[in-house]
Parts: structure tokens; C-alpha cells; sequence
């Protein structure tokens, strides 16, 4: 009989146990389907990991209980994770800006420190859970061969990018112990973005920095600068993945200002290349494609007039791009949706189901690129250590 069986070393499962190390707990056991812990840590921020954000806001994220997030994450801080990180696990981290990156700036290190600090006899990979009972006072967990604990932890993920192992099994398993309605559906969140616009397939691979801005519905959503990438699908970068967040049902545009002050340089390059056509006298300020689909877009072949550029000018500052859909949870970054935070009680403990705990992405909690997401899946992961530490010595 195991003190713990936690299901996932994944971000949370794997800081769930080191906590638990950290807390002189050593009679636990990881379970994971993989063959090796963190696969989806190791692709974090372009396989730096980008671990947390220094100017965290809270109010960013979504989820069904801001009370119980706010209180976790203030239990855990940001200042807390970074010192755990720095001072238990002895990584060394850097800023860019706000963002926390570990110093080598490879996902690799943060996976190493983690498990590292965990003994390897606690770890069983290639091992699935395909079922959870409960039997009087201890829980039954099916993987491999039986575990039994009185406290387990869920800390499957979510139901993206699947080949890293959170292949959604995980709210299976809790759907057998809590009633269907402690469950949000899920969807994709930080996605990339679908466009049945056929104008703009010939910008596929091109990358602009510019202002975007969501629109659902006529009424402006939110607003992202950075670097914005078209693909043979529509477009992608992480100003896109930011505005994924806010999508509706119904119409949804995202509008580009591909050009922020910078108008002036488009009069002068038409009034110093007069005897140009329009691609080629902007050849120094835009891609030729670009200015094609403009001039197609207002009707005219060659800017002349002040008033057709005016106009050109306009649309580059307003370019529309009709949404048709997203490229889906298996490329999503995160999962929006999944077990209500509202189910558990502030140590992430089911309110019915005394022993089961729930922490990481699972949970219906999805925040922002940035840093946001492994932060819920520290903090939810070092909550849930600390409980079950109280409850058994
Ligand atoms: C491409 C990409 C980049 C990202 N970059 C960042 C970033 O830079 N910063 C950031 O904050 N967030 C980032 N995220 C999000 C972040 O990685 C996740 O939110 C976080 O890893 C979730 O942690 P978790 O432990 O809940 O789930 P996971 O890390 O997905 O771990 C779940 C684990 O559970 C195991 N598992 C699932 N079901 C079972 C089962 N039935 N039996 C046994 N084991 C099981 C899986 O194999 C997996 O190892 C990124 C995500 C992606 C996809």
C-alpha cells in the first residue's frame, strides 16, 4: 500500500513528486504510459520551457472557480516556484522580460532537476492506467499490475498534442468516480487559426510583425502585437495562438494593421516611382504578394490617385481575415475545459471523494501563452503535495 499512486509525470505529476521528496514522502509511485517522464515539458516554449511569468495576472485565465485559482496560485507563487526550482532542485533560471526560462534555455534541464530529485524506484513508465476503483478506504488503480493508495493523484493532462502521452484518458478515469456534470467540454485553446479566404494562400510562409485584433460578431475582442505567420491553412504565431483564446461562436475576424505608423513610407515610394507599376515601386516596404491582394481587394490595378491610396493605405491598416475554424485540439497547446475546479476543495481534493486529488491540465483551468500554464500546473501539483504530506504523518 502506497501513500500516493500519482497518475502522470507530466509537469505536474513530476513536481506532485518532488514536493512530495522535498516533504520526506517517499512512499509513492509515479505511473506513466510513457517510457520516459515530462514528453510534453520537453516541447514547452520551442523546447526552452518557458516555466512561469514574473508579471503573472491572475484574472487571465479561464476557468470556472477564479476564487479557488487565485487562492492556489497565492499559495504557490511564482516567487515560490522559482525558488523551488532554484534552491530544492538547484536549477538556474533567467528572465527574458517577464518570462522565466531555465539558463541553459533547454526544456531538457527543467525535466532533469525534476527527475532527478525523485528516486528512481518510484517511477514506473510504460505503465497505463486503464481504470480506478474505489474499495473502503484505499483506491485500486489498474496499470500495469494493481496499485493501491489511499490517495491518488490525477495528473493526466489534457487532451493535446496527443503523441505526447495526455491522450484525455485521464478524464475518463475521473468520469468513472465524479457525476458527468463536474465536466466542462473541452476545446482547443492556443491554437492556430483556419481561413476559407483563397486570396491569402499565396502568402503561406510569409512573416509579418504587426498589430492583429480578434473581432467575433462585429464587437473587438482582444488585441495582440508580435510576429504573425501565414500557412497553407491560414495563420499561425503566437499573437495568433493568443487571440485563439477569445473566439466565439458565429463570425470571427481577425483584422491586421500591417503597417502601425509606418504610412508615409507608402506615399513616398509611389510618389518617388511614379513611372512603376504599384508591386514593384513598394518592392523595399512589402512583399509583392501582398500588395497584389491589396490592390485586388480595393479594385485597382495601379495606385495613382490620392484617393487610391488612401484607400491602399487603409487596408493594410484594416485586413481582414474571415476565421473558418481552428486547427483542432491535437494542435492546440492547451486544452480549454475538463474537470470543474469547482468540484475540489482548496487542497484540490475532490469535495465527494476523500483521496482523490486533481492537479495540472485536467483540470478546467487554461491560461495565456506566457508562462500561465505550467504555473497552475506547479502550483495545483505543490498543493496537492502538501495535503496529502499533512494527511499521512
Ligand atoms: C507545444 C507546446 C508548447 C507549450 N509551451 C508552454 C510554455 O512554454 N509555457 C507554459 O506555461 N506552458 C506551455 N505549454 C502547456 C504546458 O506544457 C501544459 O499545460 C503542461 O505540461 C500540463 O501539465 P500536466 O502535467 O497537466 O500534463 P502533461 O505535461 O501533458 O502530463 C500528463 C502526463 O500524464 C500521462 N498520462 C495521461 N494519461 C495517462 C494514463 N491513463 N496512464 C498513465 N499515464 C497517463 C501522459 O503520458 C503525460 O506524461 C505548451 C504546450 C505545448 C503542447
Amino acid at each position: 500500500m502506497y501513500d500516493a499512486v500519482i497518475i502522470g509525470a507530466g509537469s505536474a505529476g513530476l513536481m506532485c513528486a518532488a514536493r512530495l521528496v522535498s516533504n520526506g514522502v517517499k512512499n509513492f509511485v509515479v505511473l506513466d504510459s510513457n517510457s520516459k517522464p515530462g514528453k510534453k515539458l520537453a516541447v514547452t516554449g520551442n523546447g526552452r520551457c518557458n516555466l512561469t511569468n514574473l508579471e503573472l495576472e491572475k484574472d487571465l485565465y479561464y476557468t470556472d472557480d477564479h476564487k479557488l485559482l487565485d487562492s492556489v496560485i497565492s499559495r504557490f507563487t511564482v516567487i515560490d516556484t522559482i525558488n523551488f526550482f532554484e534552491k530544492t532542485l538547484g536549477l538556474k533560471t533567467v528572465n527574458k522580460d517577464e518570462l522565466v526560462y531555465p539558463r541553459e534555455l533547454k526544456s531538457s534541464a527543467v525535466i532533469d532537476v525534476l527527475r532527478l530529485y525523485i528516486p528512481l524506484e518510484c517511477f514506473v513508465f510504460d505503465s497505463k492506467v486503464t481504470s480506478i476503483r474505489k474499495e473502503d478506504d484505499y483506491f485500486v488503480v489498474e496499470a500495469d499490475r494493481e496499485y493501491r493508495s489511499s490517495n491518488i493523484v490525477i495528473a493526466t493532462g489534457g487532451r493535446s498534442y496527443v503523441n505526447t502521452g495526455s491522450d484525455g484518458s485521464g478524464y475518463k478515469l475521473l468520469a468513472s468516480l465524479v457525476p458527468q456534470d463536474c465536466f466542462v467540454p473541452l476545446s482547443p485553446s492556443l491554437v492556430q487559426l483556419k481561413t476559407s479566404d483563397r486570396d491569402l494562400k499565396a502568402l503561406t510562409g510569409y512573416r509579418f510583425s504587426c498589430t492583429i485584433r480578434l473581432v467575433c460578431n462585429g464587437d473587438e475582442k482582444a488585441c495582440e502585437t508580435g510576429e504573425l505567420l501565414f500557412t497553407d491553412y491560414g495563420i499561425s504565431g503566437i499573437c495568433t495562438m493568443q487571440l485563439s483564446r477569445y473566439l466565439e461562436s458565429g463570425k470571427n475576424t481577425i483584422v491586421v494593421d500591417f503597417l502601425d505608423k509606418d504610412e508615409d513610407i507608402i506615399r513616398s515610394c509611389i510618389e518617388n516611382f511614379p513611372e512603376r507599376d504599384t508591386r514593384d515601386a513598394l518592392a523595399g516596404v512589402l512583399p509583392g504578394v501582398l500588395t497584389d491582394i491589396v490592390l485586388k481587394r480595393i479594385g485597382v490595378k495601379k495606385l495613382v490617385s490620392n484617393n487610391e491610396i488612401d484607400r491602399f493605405i487603409s487596408e493594410l491598416h484594416e485586413f481582414g481575415i474571415n476565421i473558418s475554424g481552428t486547427n483542432g485540439l491535437d494542435n492546440a497547446q492547451v486544452t480549454r475545459g475538463g474537470l470543474k475546479l469547482s468540484s475540489l476543495d482548496e487542497n484540490l481534493q475532490n469535495k465527494l471523494i476523500k483521496g482523490l486529488y486533481v492537479c495540472g491540465e485536467v483540470v478546467n483551468v487554461d491560461g495565456p501563452c506566457g508562462g500561465y500554464n505550467l504555473q497552475w500546473a506547479w502550483s495545483s501539483s505543490v498543493i496537492v503535495a502538501d495535503q496529502i504530506s499533512r494527511s499521512i504523518v
